[in-house]
């Protein structure tokens, strides 16, 4: 673009998911390219090893992966980000960029359930101790922290169970022991939440989920405050993380409707909600966004807007009875990932170890996708009614 690049600090996160890493077309075109690269060639021995050079190899960057990583970490509010062929890989990654032998993790007990293994696997096996906490901790996980504590690891809301933190009195209570505060924030995508205003120092996103938003390309991204980011970058190029650049393009292209897309998932699943609040087969439904929840106070002073990702508990019933529920729901999937344009559905049962999941019925995880919600209604009582029929 020839045009003046404007001050994206100073807009409105809509106008930045939009024009965020659009520096990086060429030729007038309004998206960058997608380069395939691994060799990337220097015109003199000079260029060669003076470091001059933007882009060195492949694997370390190309414009389409620095149009994905700028426009992120623009929106995020970070310093800078980078991106990862999974969610998983890059919270791995990212938590070996900060941990050694001997150091104490605190862990969420609402983590993503890869994330938790990831700590009871691995990072047990490199004698990194971690220690779960209840997600509804607030300035109480000051007594956890340990002098070996080097992180606080956050994900808010809590997977499957949709607890929201209160990231301010963690952060603060963190900080004033040195430790760092990382959140998963893929709940929110990064617009709904903007995790470095509240205290964090490191945001990660699934961003499989809403940022690619079509259920077609798996990628993560790790973004960092200027603090951190020099320790990080450096462990990212060490452990040799990348992703392709056909991912990262189609990433940078979900980016871009990420807010009219959210806005009707956040639409369409606040009138599921509601209604399968009134169902007499529901116990309790866990969004956030419901003025009744037990997140409300703390979502609505900290959030922007909620997605169209939440749980029902339903009253005690028979496995058969919600498998007759839900083999047959035309137009609810079952399968795991969400953020895709597709109604999905899984049931669940919490794994917890720092607290205590004392509700009876069987749990499910809805997402709730761009189709008429009048449309997913009928799917869902076509469902109740199986269900009652085998109960
Ligand atoms: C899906 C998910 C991940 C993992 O992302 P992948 O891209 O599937 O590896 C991490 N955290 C949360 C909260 C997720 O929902």
């Amino acid at each position: 673009m020839s045009k003046k690049r404007p001050d994206l600090s100073t807009l409105k996160p809509e106008t930045r998911i939009v024009a965020a890493g659009r520096e990086y077309a060429e030729h007038g075109m309004v998206n960058p390219a997608v380069y395939h690269a691994s060799t990337v060639l220097y015109p003199t021995v000079k260029s060669l090893h003076d470091e001059s050079q933007t882009y060195s190899y492949g694997r370390e960057g190309t414009p389409t992966s620095r149009a994905f990583e700028t426009a992120i970490a623009t929106l995020e509010g970070g310093h800078d980000a980078a991106v990862f062929p999974s969610g998983a890989a890059a919270i791995s990654a990212t938590l070996l960029a900060f941990l050694k032998t001997g150091d104490h993790l605190l862990m969420v007990d609402t983590a993503y359930h890869r994330t938790r293994k990831f700590c009871d696997g691995l990072l047990k096996g490199l004698g990194i101790e971690t220690t779960y906490y209840d997600p509804l901790i607030g300035r109480g996980i000051s007594a956890l922290i340990r002098p070996n504590t080097r992180i606080v690891f956050c994900e808010s809301p809590g997977s499957q169970t949709m607890e929201v933190q209160d990231i301010p009195a963690i952060a603060d209570e963190a900080h004033k022991k040195s430790c760092l505060v990382f959140i998963d924030n893929t709940w929110s995508a990064g617009l709904y939440f903007n995790a470095f205003a509240h205290g964090c120092d490191v945001s990660i996103q699934a961003a499989t989920k809403y940022i690619v938003g079509h259920s077609d390309a798996m990628l993560g991204v790790t973004t960092c405050n200027k603090e951190t980011w020099p320790q990080f970058k450096e462990a990212y190029l060490l452990m040799g993380q990348f992703a392709g650049p056909d991912d990262s393009y189609l990433a940078l292209r979900g980016l871009r409707t990420l807010d009219v897309r959210l806005e009707r998932h956040q639409r369409n699943a606040m009138t599921l909600a509601e209604w399968l609040r009134g169902r007499s087969e529901v116990e309790t439904v866990l969004y956030p966004a419901l003025s009744n929840d037990p997140s409300y106070q703390i979502w609505k002073r900290d959030f922007t807007g909620a997605c169209g990702l939440f749980s029902v508990v339903l009253k005690p019933t028979s496995k058969q009875s919600v498998a007759a529920m839900l083999d047959d729901l035309a137009l609810f999937g079952m399968g795991y990932s969400w953020g895709g344009f597709e109604s999905l559905v899984v049931p669940f049962r919490p794994h917890r170890t720092a607290t205590t999941w004392t509700a009876q019925g069987p749990c499910l995880r809805f997402h709730i996708g761009l189709e008429n919600t009048d449309d997913l209604i009928d799917d869902l009582k076509q469902g109740f009614a199986r269900l009652k029929k085998t109960s």
